[in-house]
């Protein structure tokens, strides 16, 4: 298998003002073709240090990825750093210089003397086109240690040309096995990532399937993958892994894949509808709902006298205050009367001051209610996202056919 390693150039990518989407996507994409990727490295624009990891990262990998430093600046110096981490002496190719003036006269303009060097080869590397941009790309071909092939790819910095160089030019070029991966992620809810991990035991830590655990707003995931020469032997062989996960989670599943929790309430009300009040997540409840047949009818408000009017009582709101769990049960209630629903289900969050984070969440079906207390500080925004995300999950535990007996 072969084994790579990133380095991402780029001062704004070291400082954080911009996020390296290259290396997710190269990370996904070596995924998905059966390579494993040992290391992601950010360095800035600074010659000495990327011929430093360069050369390093060829110590231990097969493959290289260099991603940005391909422009025609000062500040550009991938080419000069991998030509220094191998000991050659980068020379302009007839043929580049070519490709790039033709660039510029086609729009009637005489090509910059900086560009020159986007025109630079070394002898083990060969140029790769870049149709969408002035940066050709490098693809280095070396022997290494007992005579095992190894590359070191230069792709420039922005996006698209990178996407389109790496589908188009890198892809074909690396001895890639023959593989098709098969993954389904099952969704979990009410259970912590490390409950998860034991339920699963020993699965997690075999590798093909692979079975992984990711911590998530909405619960925790599970993520089985295999990979094989075809789609089908994949799906074989990630088959039996998977429907252990099932049967070992499935109290706690509520969907696979592309579903949402949201989706996952929608379904379980069958035909009944919901009714949903918000104090203080300023309608992120009812917006994740937006799409789900029996979403019927909600009131987003933090007015006491209106609150009232919706099933909460002057002394709860009194005695414990609107973020509380009688309140939130109050409004549950009222949210089923007042809006006149099937099933009621409130929301009521602080999103500022000193108790900023806290919120409680109530379900109310047939009169039957459940409640669930939050408090988990943060921007405002994640506060009435997490409130949100923990009514739903409220919601599905307490429709689920199993759990609605136990009200
Ligand atoms: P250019 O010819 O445009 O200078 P370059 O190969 O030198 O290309 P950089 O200068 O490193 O690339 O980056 C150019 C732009 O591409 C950046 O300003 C940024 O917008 C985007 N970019 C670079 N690297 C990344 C990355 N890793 N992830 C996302 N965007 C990136
Ligand atoms: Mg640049």
């Amino acid at each position: 298998m072969l084994l790579a390693e990133i380095i991402s150039v780029g001062t704004e990518l070291l400082f954080g003002e911009i996020v390296d989407s290259n290396a997710a996507f190269l990370a996904r994409e070596l995924g998905a073709r059966g390579v494993n990727l040992h290391r992601k490295t950010v360095l800035g624009d600074n010659l000495g240090r990327v011929t430093d990891a360069v050369r390093l990262a060829l110590s231990r990998a097969d493959l290289v990825l260099v991603g940005g430093g391909l422009g025609p600046t000062d500040d550009d110096l991938s080419r000069e750093a991998i030509a220094a981490a191998l000991g050659e002496t980068p020379a302009e190719d007839p043929g580049l210089i070519a490709w790039l003036e033709g660039l510029y006269s086609a729009r009637g303009r005489v090509m910059p003397q900086i560009n020159r060097k986007q025109a630079w080869l070394i002898p083990s590397a060969e140029a790769l086109p870049n149709p969408v941009g002035t940066a050709p790309g490098w693809f280095v071909r070396l022997t290494g240690e007992g005579g095992r092939p190894q590359y070191v790819v230069a792709m420039p910095g922005p996006p698209r040309e990178m996407n389109q160089m790496w589908r188009e030019q890198v892809v074909p070029r690396l001895p890639l096995p023959d593989q098709a991966l098969y993954a389904v992620t099952v969704h979990t809810q009410g259970l912590g990532e490390s409950d998860v991990a034991e339920r699963l035991g020993a699965l997690t830590r075999q590798a093909n399937p692979s079975v992984a655990t990711y911590f998530r707003k909405t619960g925790v995931d599970v993520r089985v993958a295999a990979s094989a020469p075809s789609e089908g032997e994949a799906r074989a062989l990630a088959q039996p892994v998977l429907e252990g996960v099932r049967a070992d989670l499935a109290r706690w599943t509520w969907g696979e894949d592309d579903d949402t929790l949201a989706g996952a309430v929608g379904k379980l009300l069958g035909g009944r509808t919901l009714g949903v009040i918000e104090a203080g997540s300023a309608g992120m409840l009812s917006t994740l709902l937006a799409d789900e047949a029996g979403f019927h009818d909600a009131a987003v408000t933090t007015d006491h006298a209106r609150l009232i009017t919706l099933g909460l009582t002057p002394v709860t709101l009194r005695d414990a205050g609107l973020v509380s769990e009688g309140a939130a049960r109050e409004l549950a209630a009222g949210a089923r009367e007042h809006l006149a629903s099937d099933v009621g289900l409130s929301v009521v969050v602080n999103t500022r001051g000193e108790n900023a984070g806290q919120a409680f969440v109530a379900v109310d079906v047939e009169g039957r209610s459940k409640t669930a207390r939050i408090d988990w500080g943060g921007a405002p925004d994640q506060v009435r996202e997490r409130a949100a995300v923990a009514a739903l999950a409220l919601a599905y535990r307490a429709l689920r056919p199993a759990a609605e007996e136990s009200l």
